[in-house]
Formats: structure tokens, C-alpha cells, sequence
């Protein structure tokens, strides 16, 4: 950055294509956004931090797919709780040389995310520093229907849904996935779920977190659990099975509900992103994948973790 591109212009510039937000009646500018939420001021609030080297490497994404990327975790989190996203804020340390450019490219990623689903990104933090680039993203959104819907909520005999394809994001759709919020808006309409999150680190780890917080176990029949073209095609000898259940940044929704509810969302969709039946959750704390011969081996929480 120059002397004459530096912080304040880039905030202008943010500032001048944020377009305003009814429930955000102070946005960038100030010291402190003002924000206004519908549900008795309930909000849901999350935060996520993307590192280069980490979530993205800057030879391997482009800044439009790291802006995008950055928000789009955080809608994901927030469609997990069964909420509608209303506001975010950005901080973010650009490594100085590159700063305007990444920034500009960044910020382009992070707007054609928002005004897909209505998001006012109401404020942030601009830093330059001689280290990697950082961006971190918080959300704030409110709960719809019946929500939040937390991981505890699982109960036996349950059937467990999930959308989308699975497995070998890597090959690109963890840089330009759509966050499920709308799907979420829909299944908070139509139905009552039990339990839901979004796979992050990978279906067989996600789903063991609302296995741990719900006190109990499952059954995934190997056979239904839809697989992605990206995990057909590797080629690392896993098999696209492994893929699916192991590998992370998928940002579909997981979700578990009565039989009753999950047979009518089959039968009559409520959106055209697929929705799949893939087990259900049964008493105990055992985790199993039933092949389509009919054995049953251990379901194991592989999937990704940062190691410390
Ligand atoms: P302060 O010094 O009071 O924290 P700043 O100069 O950091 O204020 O920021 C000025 C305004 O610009 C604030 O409203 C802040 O939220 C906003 N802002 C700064 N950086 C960004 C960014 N990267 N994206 C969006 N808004 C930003
Ligand atoms: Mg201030």
C-alpha cells in the first residue's frame, strides 16, 4: 500500500459498496455498528479465522475465492443453527506489498457472498503486517422457526439427513460452496429438527459431535451416503467412501428428525439441493457403518483437526 491507498482509503472504498441494511441502522464509519434484531433481540453470533498456509495457500486460491471462502464458513455456522445471517464483521492482516490488491480481490469475494443472502458486512479491522495473510470473519444472525437447533437434540429412532454430495472438497468446492442458509430457512419452515450441524472437518467427525453432545449412537448405511464427483475421481487409493465420511470442508447440513418429518422432506423436496437418507440415530453410544452386505464395522471419527 501507498501512503496514498492505505487503510482509510480501502475502508472508504469498502464503505462506499456496502449497501445499507434495514437492520443495520449504523454500519461502517463509526466506532461501533448498531444492529437490530427481529427475535427479542436474540442473535446468533460465530467466528471463524482463515490463515494462508492453513485454510488457503494464495498460488492455489484466488483473493475473490478467499473472501468468499472466509464468509461463507461463517454462514454455514450460522445456517447450522437453523438462523438467517444478518451482519458481519472483518478483520483482517494483509501482508504488506500485496495489501491493496489482496484486499480489493478479498473484499469483491466476501460482497458477492453477502448480497447473495442479504448480509451486511457492518464493520471491521484493517492491519498490514510482514506475515502471512489472516482474515478473520464474525457472523451475527438470528434463530427462524422452532431454532436455534443445537447438536443435543438427537433422540433415538431419528432418521439422519444430509445435503449435497460429499467428500473431496479439496479439488475446489471449499473455495466457491454456497452456504446452506437457505435450505435451512426451508427445513425451519417445514419441519421440526432435532439436531443439526455443518460438516467442517468431515461427516464422520461431525456427525459424532451431536452424537457426544446428544448421548447417543448411530447407524449410517454405507450404501446411501451420497458421494461427490470430486470424490469418485481421486486417486490417492482411498476409496470414495473414505473421502465422503472423512474428508473435510463439505459445509453441507446434517441433520437428524423424526421418521414422520424426514419421509414428507423425501417424498415432497422443499428445495432442489440434494437431500439424502443416510442412517438414524439409535440408543447407546456405539457409531456404526453397515456395509451394503450387511456388515457393520465401527464407524470411526476420522476427519480433519488442528494438531497442537
Ligand atoms: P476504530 O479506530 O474506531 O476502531 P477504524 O479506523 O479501525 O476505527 O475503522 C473505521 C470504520 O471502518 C469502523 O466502522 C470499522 O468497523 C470499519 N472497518 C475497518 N476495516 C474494515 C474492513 N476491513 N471491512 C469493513 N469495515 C471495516
Ligand atoms: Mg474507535
Amino acid at each position: 500500500m501507498t501512503d496514498t491507498q492505505g487503510e482509510f482509503e480501502l475502508i472508504d472504498w469498502i464503505q462506499q459498496r456496502t449497501p445499507a441494511h434495514a437492520q443495520v441502522p449504523i454500519g461502517i464509519g463509526d466506532d461501533a455498528a448498531l444492529l437490530k434484531f427481529n427475535r427479542n433481540g436474540e442473535s446468533l453470533v460465530t467466528v471463524d479465522m482463515l490463515l494462508e498456509g492453513v485454510h488457503f495457500t494464495l498460488d492455489t486460491a484466488t483473493p475473490f475465492q478467499i473472501g468468499w471462502k472466509s464468509l461463507g464458513v461463517n454462514l454455514s455456522d450460522i445456517a447450522a443453527m437453523g438462523g438467517r445471517a444478518v451482519a458481519a464483521v472483518v478483520s483482517i492482516a494483509l501482508p504488506r506489498g500485496r495489501a491493496w490488491e489482496l484486499a480489493q480481490g478479498i473484499q469483491e469475494g466476501i460482497d458477492a457472498l453477502a448480497r447473495q443472502f442479504d448480509v451486511c458486512i457492518a464493520g471491521g479491522d484493517t492491519n498490514t503486517w510482514n506475515g502471512p495473510l489472516v482474515i478473520s470473519i464474525t457472523a451475527l444472525g438470528e434463530p427462524l422457526g422452532n431454532g436455534p437447533i443445537r447438536r443435543g437434540g438427537a433422540q433415538p429412532g431419528d432418521w439422519i439427513l444430509v445435503t449435497g454430495n460429499l467428500g473431496g472438497s479439496i479439488a475446489g468446492k471449499h473455495l466457491n460452496f454456497i452456504p446452506r442458509l437457505e435450505e435451512a430457512r426451508l427445513l425451519q419452515e417445514h419441519v421440526a429438527l432435532h439436531a443439526m450441524i455443518d460438516i467442517s472437518d468431515g461427516l464422520a467427525a461431525d456427525l459424532h459431535h451431536i452424537l457426544d453432545e446428544s448421548h447417543v449412537g448411530a447407524r449410517i448405511f454405507a450404501a446411501q451416503v451420497p458421494i461427490s464427483s470430486a470424490a469418485q475421481a481421486a486417486t490417492d487409493g482411498r476409496s470414495p467412501l473414505a473421502h465422503a465420511l472423512g474428508d473435510g470442508e463439505d459445509f453441507e447440513l446434517l441433520m437428524t428428525l423424526s421418521p414422520a418429518d424426514a419421509q414428507s422432506l423425501l417424498a415432497n423436496p422443499i428445495f432442489s439441493t440434494h437431500l439424502a437418507h443416510i442412517g438414524e440415530i439409535v440408543a447407546g453410544k456405539t457409531a456404526e457403518l453397515i456395509e451394503a452386505d450387511g456388515c457393520s464395522t465401527p464407524l470411526l471419527a476420522t476427519g480433519w483437526r488442528h494438531s497442537f
